[in-house]
């Protein structure tokens, strides 16, 4: 199959057609610098955190936003790069080696925050004890603390956004999810640029790879020569969203666009979802025992840690 553009052969088919390797390059990098754009996801005086992992979305979403400020003389000093090990064993160690090696390269500062330090466990000897008592799976505690630390660490760091490496699909499942759990006033929270305005307790989220599919995220990393690992977390199975994910990929290979269109509907509905919400979710609370935000009287991170400790 040859490209659309040119007579190069193609090395994928988007929704317009076939791309080579260069054409493929730009697409991915115009439709990621038009979102940042579109939804004002970085402003001049912004201090961007960066949430990595150094897996294919953090690489590329750090690598993109580095570009995005060179490209509109945003001084690139204000971009920071977190990273959470949440202490899983054959696996985060590998992708820390990863992000290391790319931050170094591109001198971007990075900062790795471990659940070890702060939990005093790794998510590996943490999740059996919560488990225990809650049945909770590990990617509920793995994202309860993750969450908690990232917001934590990029307040302490002065940040004004967080930046996230979230796809397409990753977008497409929690809104299948939030669907089949009638968790409605989460939905709320979501979009390319979280519903909530900068609070002294919360820092916007936003996400730059949010029109982009997983497919062409990882072709992506892998045509620009990212040092990355192609494998998943050994956890990555346990929980409902694998089942989501398995079936929304069923669903986009007999149909394609399924995602897209997900995606497409749930931005049609946000803002009025947002509007009905709008009390609700502006009405973010302080922690009374860490001081950081939550939804309720004791966050959900201390209310695990209080499980460790007594475990
Ligand atoms: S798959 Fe689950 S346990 Fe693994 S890093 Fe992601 S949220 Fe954490
Ligand atoms: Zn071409
Ligand atoms: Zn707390």
């Amino acid at each position: 199959m040859d490209c659309f553009h040119c007579s190069k052969s193609a090395v994928i088919e988007v929704q317009h057609g076939a791309l080579c390797k260069t054409h493929f390059i730009n697409y991915f990098e115009e439709k990621v610098l038009k979102t940042i754009n579109k939804y004002r996801l970085i402003g001049r005086k912004d201090i961007l955190c960066v949430a990595t992992s150094g897996g294919k979305d953090s690489l590329t979403v750090l690598y993109l936003t580095k570009k995005y400020c060179e490209r509109n003389n945003i001084p690139t000093k204000n971009i920071r790069a977190l990273a959470i090990d949440e202490g899983i064993a054959e696996y985060r160690e590998k992708t820390i080696i990863d992000l290391q090696k790319f931050c170094s390269d591109h001198q971007i500062p990075l900062e790795i925050v471990s659940f070890e330090t702060e939990l005093g466990k790794t998510l590996d000897q943490a999740y059996p004890i919560i488990n225990k008592g809650t049945q909770k799976k590990p990617c509920n505690v793995c994202g309860v603390w993750r969450r908690y630390l990232l917001n934590k660490y990029a307040a302490k760091s002065g940040a004004t956004k967080v930046i996230t490496g979230h796809n397409l699909d990753d977008e497409a499942q929690v809104i299948m999810m939030n669907i089949f759990k009638a968790n409605t006033q989460l939905a709320g929270r979501m979009g390319p640029i979280s519903g909530i305005e900068e609070s002294e307790h919360f820092i916007q989220r936003v996400k730059p790879l949010y029109f982009c599919l997983e497919k062409e995220v990882r072709l992506y990393a892998l045509l620009k020569g990212f040092q990355v690992q192609f494998t998943e977390c050994p956890y990555s199975k346990e929980g409902f969203r694998h089942h989501v994910q398995e079936m929304l990929n069923d669903f986009e290979q007999k149909y394609k666009g399924t995602k897209q269109g997900i995606i497409n509907s749930f931005l049609a509905l946000l803002p009025n979802i947002r509007e009905q919400e709008k009390g609700r979710i502006d009405e973010i609370k302080q922690c009374s025992r860490c001081g950081e935000a939550a939804n309720k009287e004791v966050c959900n991170a201390c209310v695990m840690k209080e499980m460790i400790i007594n475990g």
